[in-house]
């Protein structure tokens, strides 16, 4: 009777022990994906606001325009066109 109690808490302690190694292991497995998740982001670059609609424009794929020394960008060459006008 007794031994049997001790056996089945004997076993609840190493289901307990294997439930927080897996637990640990998905932490662990969570920090790394979250690590390379990050690292994609950085190498998708800037994203830069156009200043004539407002949009967000790839760096890549932005127009700039050199403004009384100030870089500006614009998602495209019409946005550029309308702020070049819009300033005169
Ligand atoms: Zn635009």
């Amino acid at each position: 009777m007794f031994i049997g109690i001790y056996v089945f808490i004997r076993v609840l302690r190493v289901f307990f022990e294997v439930y927080r190694i897996k637990k640990n292991i998905t932490k662990t497995f969570d920090t790394f994906n979250n690590f390379h998740t990050k690292n994609a982001q950085t190498k998708e670059g800037v994203m830069l606001k156009c200043v004539t609609c407002n949009a967000y424009v790839a760096e890549e794929l932005s127009v700039s325009y050199q403004n009384r020394g100030e870089r500006i960008f614009f998602c495209s060459e019409e946005c550029k066109n309308d702020f070049i006008q819009g300033s005169r």
